[in-house]
């Protein structure tokens, strides 16, 4: 049985093309700035997402921890949503790394408004933390893939300077909000003073990320990147990958959209699972399983035993991503095998 890995879009193969176009890279010493793939891919982001100056990384994870220490002093305060990524999934780092504390505002699936940063903002008091950045995820992982609206990015920016707060851009699926809304990638950014997209994502390449500013904001990020060991040396293979992505990878996100539409609307008509397939904007499925006899974590072992791959996000919510290496076919294979699972568990 073949397995269908709806664990993350993280979990791609570089394809045949993608390899080809590592392979077949023109390579430098990436520190010295002397990596031209490096340099291309760098000069591509500034103009996608409309900055200064960029700069090439390892992963999302070190382009929001780099972005963090470069905002903040010890001590300073990070406004973000609850469900944020860099409260739960960088193992402590804005504390371990840059010294802050996170403020967690409870959005709507992962999107908060402009009154949450007002309310939020500790004002000028020695007994409190300085607040100092705002953090939007776009989209929204553990919100199920939402898309922040551009109207309320610029509400939640217009409230954020008011407050003298930076805004910082986790990028990670933007161009899954950008092919879903059809709202220019560069315009999503233009309210913020650092933006980032990951490679590994969506767009399927298997290393990197670029985190973008201006000029001074990348000047000290080279500063963190060189002391955390992020600086590289022949990385244009791996730019490769990344320039692949964004010539091949994009407007076929669209289909990942697609899929999980129908991966939510084939999972709304099974018994005991509760999605509502309208709040499915791009290719995030998180669905409540309370109403089958099973625990979320049993669910997914479930799954895993008829060879489909999820994820639990709490007890009883359980989330599939759909990606480059799965097609509308293995969605319709996957509710099939998720219809039997539920029905062998409803056996006496
Ligand atoms: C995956 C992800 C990250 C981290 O990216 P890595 O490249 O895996 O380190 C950060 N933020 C969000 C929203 C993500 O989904």
């Amino acid at each position: 049985m073949q397995y269908i890995e709806l664990f993350s879009d993280t979990q791609t193969r570089p394809t045949a093309a993608m390899r080809a176009a590592m392979a077949a890279a023109e390579v430098g010493d990436e520190q010295r700035m002397r990596d031209p793939t490096v340099n291309r891919l760098r000069e591509r982001i500034c103009t996608l997402l409309g900055k200064d100056d960029a700069v090439f990384l390892p992963s999302g994870t070190m382009c929001n921890e780099i972005a963090l220490a470069v905002h903040c002093r010890p001590g300073d305060e990070v406004i973000c949503d609850a469900t944020a990524h860099v409260v739960h999934f960088e193992g402590g780092g804005p504390a371990a790394l840059a010294g802050v504390m996170a403020r967690s505002v409870h959005g709507e699936r992962g999107v908060f408004g402009p009154e949450a940063v007002r309310g939020a903002f500790r004002g000028d008091n020695r007994y409190a933390p300085r607040s100092r950045v705002v953090v939007v995820e776009q989209t929204a992982n553990m919100g199920g893939g939402t898309v922040w609206p551009l109207a309320t990015i610029e509400s939640v920016a217009a409230a954020a300077r008011e407050c003298g707060l930076v805004m910082h851009l986790d990028g990670a699926r933007l161009m899954n909000a950008v092919v879903a809304t059809g709202v220019a990638a560069a315009r999503y950014c233009a309210p913020f003073d650092s933006v980032w997209i990951d490679f590994t994502k969506g767009l399927g390449a298997p290393v990197g990320a670029v985190l973008a500013g201006d000029a001074a904001f990348i000047r000290e990020a080279w500063r963190i990147k060189q002391r955390w060991g992020g600086a590289m040396r022949q990385a244009g293979i791996l730019a490769a990958a990344a320039l692949h992505a964004l010539d091949h990878h994009v407007e076929r996100l669209a289909d990942d959209h697609v899929n999980a539409r129908r991966l939510a609307e084939g999972l709304a008509a099974l018994p005991g699972i509760a999605i509502d397939p309208g709040s499915v904007e791009t290719n995030i499925v998180i669905f409540d399983v309370a109403g089958t006899s099973m625990t979320a974590a049993a669910f997914v072992a479930a799954l895993e035993s008829c060879a489909v791959g999820m994820v639990a996000t709490g007890p009883g919510t359980v989330r599939a991503v759909t990606h480059l290496d799965v097609s509308a076919d293995d969605i319709e294979e996957a509710l099939r095998r998720v219809g039997a699972a539920l029905v062998q568990q409803a056996r006496p």
